[in-house]
């Protein structure tokens, strides 16, 4: 899950994605390589750190759900000033010394912008799907287009865009044009929810405190 530029709510949309999916029965992990931001223990409202057994690193669950984040290995709010190859050393790590088991869905709340981790993981997870999101404003959605391009000349395939925080302050259109300009679908749009915001302020997701709710039904 990447952006063009941070406060779109990519960390909010990974985190309740990840855990619509564990709802569905889909064996899930979450990965918050967001080195800037690294909120997705907090969103989760998981507080265990990961403990290391066998030279395996057991992640922190929240019910099936399996969490690992760069913020575990970084002291409290210390500004982080990773350079690439540090970056890349890190990102392998998570994804060959954590111990994951099976799993169908890897969620991985990228950094935003178009930075070291996109290319690592491009690297590291030629596979990977790309999924954008922007809000509906024009200036977002011209940064998320630069994070989209590099996405897909990493290798990783595109599959579409979600609009977040759609209504009246924003505005409308930007996740449409998004699409369109990338060639690839708009999957959806979240509304501009002041719950989605509280739920995460609270660490309980909004795909568990208010499943019903119209939001959390645009996310599953
Ligand atoms: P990013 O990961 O893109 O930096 P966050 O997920 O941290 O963005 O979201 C930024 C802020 O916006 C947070 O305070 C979050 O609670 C809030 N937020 C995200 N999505 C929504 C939404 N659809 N409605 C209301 N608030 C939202």
């Amino acid at each position: 899950v990447a952006s063009g530029k941070g406060g779109v709510g990519k960390s909010t949309l990974s985190a309740n994605l990840a855990v619509a999916f564990a709802q569905l029965g889909q064996r899930t992990g979450i990965l918050d390589a967001d080195v800037y931001g690294h909120s997705i223990p907090h969103l989760l409202g998981i507080r265990q750190k990961p403990v290391a057994v066998d030279r395996m690193i057991v992640p922190p669950v929240r019910g099936e759900l399996k969490l690992m984040s760069i913020g575990f290995f970084l002291d409290d709010n210390q500004p982080v000033m990773w350079r690439g190859p540090m970056l890349h050393r890190a990102l392998e790590q998570f994804l060959t010394d954590v111990h994951w088991g099976e799993l169908d869905v890897l969620v991985v709340d990228m950094p935003p912008g178009t930075g070291d981790v996109a290319i690592s993981l491009g690297q590291l997870l030629p596979r990977a799907e790309t999924l954008v999101v922007t809000t509906p404003q024009p200036a977002a959605q011209e940064v998320a287009s630069r994070a989209g391009a590099m996405a897909q000349k990493t290798g990783m395939r595109l599959i579409g865009v979600v609009e977040n925080m759609t209504g009246d302050v924003f505005g409308s259109g930007g996740g449409e044009r998004l699409a369109e300009e990338l060639g690839v679908p708009l999957i959806g749009s979240v509304p501009l929810d002041p719950l989605l915001r509280e739920c995460g302020d609270a660490g309980e997701p909004l795909m568990v405190a208010a499943p019903e709710s119209s939001s959390a039904q645009a996310l599953r």
